[in-house]
């Protein structure tokens, strides 16, 4: 059984539709799919019509951008009811957050010499909850500003670069509790990708435990094979279920295939067991995995 628990819809910043996505998923081999756009469940339902027409098993995620020391972390929710208003509030709020930014990428950028407009912007992110650095990525690519992406981020939108602008995101422990208390189960995403140092380290995870976190994705193609080891290794000494993941974005993101990583099926019957006493606990109405 394979197993792809993090993938990217044209909802957020990926490049496939929803119903797109799932028909690759199911191309590419996959059995179990998750949908986590970034900081929205907008693809759901399109999603949840492919995988019941094609016969693919489909969970409902999202992956929501959080800060923790100073830092931003992803957390990959489950099944949570996104009808939950504190959570849908918060989603709001994040996506809003983006909004407000874009004009300033934009002014940032022109002060550089670069023609964009916001309109250049939303041409590319017709059919995404809200716009992010990547679809910013995407208008620069269609200018003929940078190759592609990645060079967009390198030269211009990473933290540090000339055109960066940050943007509103709630803190880790909150985003765990509103996932916890609308039903759902959450994963730290990728969580020492990218990052020189590992953190939060052990006894930070077992803390971020206490308060609802259930899993770490631990195959990713941002962690080293080393990386993957140690943080197997704290997932077990916790009783953490271990994720394994794509991240794909469609053509938005280059080494991060369907398939690429996936998750024991047996780390997912726990993930799932937890979502299960998660959503008796919390008295809201989740979604079911679809089979
Ligand atoms: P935002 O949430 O709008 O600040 O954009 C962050 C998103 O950009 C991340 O979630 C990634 O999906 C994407 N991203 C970050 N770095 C890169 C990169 N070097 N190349 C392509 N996409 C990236
Ligand atoms: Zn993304
Ligand atoms: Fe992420
Ligand atoms: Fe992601």
């Amino acid at each position: 059984m394979r197993i792809d628990l993090h993938t990217h819809s044209r909802v957020s910043d990926g490049t496939d539709s929803p119903e797109e996505l799932v028909r690759a998923a199911q191309a590419a081999g996959l059995d179990v799919l998750a949908l986590t756009d970034h900081d929205t469940a907008e693809g759901w339902d399109e999603a949840a019509a492919t995988a019941r027409e094609i016969g693919l098993e489909l969970v409902r995620g999202m992956e929501i951008s959080t800060l923790h020391q100073g830092r931003s972390v992803h957390l990959l929710g489950y099944l949570p009811d996104a009808t939950y208003p504190p959570l849908a509030e918060e989603l709001q709020r994040i996506l809003g957050g983006r909004q407000q930014r874009l004009p300033m990428m934009v002014e940032r950028l022109r002060g550089l010499g670069v023609e964009i407009t916001v309109e250049d912007v939303l041409a590319v992110s017709t059919d995404a909850a809200a716009s992010g650095r990547p679809h910013v990525a995407d208008a620069l690519v269609r200018l003929g500003v940078v190759p592609d992406r990645d060079a967009a981020f390198d030269t211009l939108l990473s933290a540090g670069q000339p055109a960066y602008v940050g943007r509103y995101a709630p803190p880790l422990d909150q985003a765990i509790r509103l996932v916890a208390d609308a039903g759902g189960v959450s994963v730290v995403a990728h969580v020492w990708g990218r990052s020189r140092t590992e953190r939060p380290d052990e006894v930070e995870l077992a803390r971020l435990q206490e308060i609802g976190l259930t899993g770490i994705e631990v195959d990713h193609q941002d962690h080293s094979e080393d990386r993957r080891q140690r943080l197997r290794a704290i997932a077990g000494d916790l009783g953490l279920v271990v994720t394994g993941s794509s991240d794909y974005h469609g053509t938005g993101k280059t080494m991060h295939d369907l398939g690429i990583n996936t998750t024991d099926p047996e780390e997912y019957g726990r993930l799932l067991e937890a979502a299960a006493a998660a959503s008796a606990a919390s008295s809201r109405e989740t979604p079911e995995v679809i089979r």
